[in-house]
């Protein structure tokens, strides 16, 4: 006969997500790890621990919406992947542009509606779901995006789920102003902005935490070298650029870094 015990067993361990296991895919999107280079990454960090905390709480309960919005490469993706592996949620999945390419409109409606539907099964569950405007296939030349996928996004992301089930829906976009313009901005319960690296110091602290790439000097000489600029960048191009700094001769690595930084314009002489 069957138990109850045994439909619990068989959603813990017998019910896979439709796109690939959620922990390996999870660990993928948080790479290497989060450094925490300023305290507004442990703010983004902090909020995110609020919104799972507030939800597990007996006295809350339906669904939480959070969303994380901030540049391109900012590391809003490692970031809510981090948020939801540490949640703690027996049930977390991914719903990403990237595991729908070559979708149809009205598969990728029914895709997005059965990850919810799955999430609805267990009663504490998470859901990543990534690059929003990617998902509504969101062009500014046009502008186009899929209307009927922003539908479902914002009639899942409304509705409570069934009785005694709790939902964290963790969301990411680096079109704020899109989300707003199509009216999709009110569903989310909590906004937090992720920033780009901005200062030498917040530079320099990522930079320590990349293996011994530079020596004190070197640090020392980027952050005097940074100071009175403008540097604007994202984690994830800084991590890419220092992932070849490797391949560079020691003591050429800190004028390399510094030259390629200029030449991308991510530091500028003008503070205009
Ligand atoms: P895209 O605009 O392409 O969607 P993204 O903003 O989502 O990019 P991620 O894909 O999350 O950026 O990449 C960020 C990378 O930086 C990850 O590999 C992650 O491990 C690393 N990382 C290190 N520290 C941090 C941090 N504090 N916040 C976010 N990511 C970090
Ligand atoms: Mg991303």
């Amino acid at each position: 006969m069957v138990s109850r015990a045994d439909f619990l067993s068989a959603l813990e361990t017998d019910i896979k997500p439709a796109f690939g296991s959620n922990e390996e895919v999870l660990d993928s999107y948080i790479g290497t790890g989060i450094i925490i280079w300023d305290e507004s990454v442990q703010n983004v960090l902090n909020a995110g621990e609020l919104c799972t905390k507030t939800l597990k709480s007996p006295n809350c309960d339906g669904i939480f919406t959070m969303l994380l919005e901030g540049p391109p490469n900012s590391g809003t993706t490692a970031l809510a992947a981090h948020m939801c592996k540490n949640s703690g949620f027996p049930f977390v999945k991914i719903c990403s542009p990237d595991e729908m390419v070559g979708f149809t409109e009205t598969a990728k409606c029914l895709a997005i509606k059965k990850i919810f539907d799955d999430a609805y099964k267990s009663e504490l569950s998470c859901l990543l779901i990534d690059d929003l405007e990617g998902l509504m296939e969101y062009t500014p030349v046009g502008p186009r995006f899929s209307n009927a996928v922003l539908q479902v996004l914002r009639v899942m992301l409304k509705k409570n789920p069934p009785k005694k089930r709790k939902l964290l829906t963790i969301c990411t976009t680096s079109r704020a102003s899109m989300l707003e313009e199509v009216g999709l901005f009110p569903v989310f319960r909590v906004v937090t902005r992720v920033n780009n690296i901005s200062t030498g110091k917040q530079l320099v602290h990522v930079l320590l935490n990349v293996n011994d790439t530079f020596s004190q000097d070197d640090l020392g000489r980027i952050e005097k070298e940074v100071k009175g600029k403008r540097l604007w960048i994202g984690i994830k191009q800084l991590l890419a650029i220092c992932s070849i700094l490797g391949q560079i001769e020691r003591h050429e690595r800190a004028r390399f870094f510094l030259e390629h930084l200029e030449e991308k314009g991510f530091i500028r002489d003008d503070l205009s």
